[in-house]
């Protein structure tokens, strides 16, 4: 973000990759793709892909991390090493503590985890494939994840970005325009409640900016939020004509 260029990211009125300025990149989700995980879910986003397992409720190990009250919520986003351009060196950084810490926070918003006390949910994503907006994927597919495994959730969490280009705000920033753009703002949204469970800002953005980019990502994530559902229902209807 923020890097000094030349690059021309929009050309008559159009991305390089052809978008128009709030227009998504192509989404595909399946949910229930893991035999020997209690949910899960496989995500394409654009040239992102990502796998989520969920495990749980289960008993909390180790004993003393367990909580009298509600399941604690544990969230690991890791990047394999072939995700990216330059080989991701293996295990967790900063960056992927931090987004775990993030994306476990909006997560816990919505699951009912007051039900399963004393119990503990793994929710793990794997970065296959990274190409910009890993974080929104992850937590999209966490989602649909979770959803698959039967934890009741009283909400969907859909996470989109939105950002600033060439001076333009953009809807779902891709890695060039993450590279060399203005601003990158991920929000994960609620869908019934309209609560905002997730916001970073990589970047700069004047009041109206800010306030554009959020209503582009907030009504975006209504057309993710369709497709998660979508998934959901095909695996149940797979399910059921078995
Ligand atoms: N990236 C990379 N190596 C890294 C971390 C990130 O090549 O160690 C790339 C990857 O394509 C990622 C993008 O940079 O999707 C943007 O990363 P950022 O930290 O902004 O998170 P994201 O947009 O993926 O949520």
């Amino acid at each position: 973000m923020g890097m000094k260029s030349d690059i021309q990211l929009i050309k008559d009125g159009k991305r390089l990759d052809g978008r128009k300025p709030n227009e998504l990149r192509d989404i595909t989700i399946k949910a229930g793709v893991l035999d020997n995980a209690d949910g899960s879910c496989y995500l394409e986003w654009g040239g992102n892909k990502v796998l989520a397992g969920v495990y749980g409720p289960k008993q909390c190990l180790p004993r003393h991390l367990s909580n009298p009250y509600k399941a604690v919520l544990n969230y690991r986003y890791n990047m394999a090493p072939f995700s990216v351009d330059d080989r991701k060196r293996p295990g967790p950084d900063r960056r992927s503590v931090e987004i775990s810490k993030i994306s476990a926070e909006a997560l816990e918003r919505v699951v009912l985890l007051e039900k399963f006390p004393e119990t503990m949910v793994d929710v793990y994503v794997e970065i296959l494939q990274a190409e910009a907006g890993t974080r929104c994927a992850a937590l999209t597919a966490a989602s649909v994840a979770l959803a698959d495994a039967g934890l009741p959730m009283k909400d969907m969490v859909t996470a989109v970005a939105a950002g600033k280009i060439d001076g333009t705000v953009v809807l779902d920033l891709n890695k060039a325009e993450d590279n060399f753009g203005q601003a990158d703002v991920p929000m994960a949204v609620l869908q019934h409640s309209g609560e905002i469970v997730l916001l970073q800002m990589d970047g700069d953005l004047t009041q109206k900016e800010f306030h554009q980019a959020a209503t582009m990502a907030i009504e975006a994530s209504k057309k993710v939020y369709e497709l998660q559902k979508a998934a959901l229902k095909d695996k149940y209807k797979e399910r059921g004509s078995k």
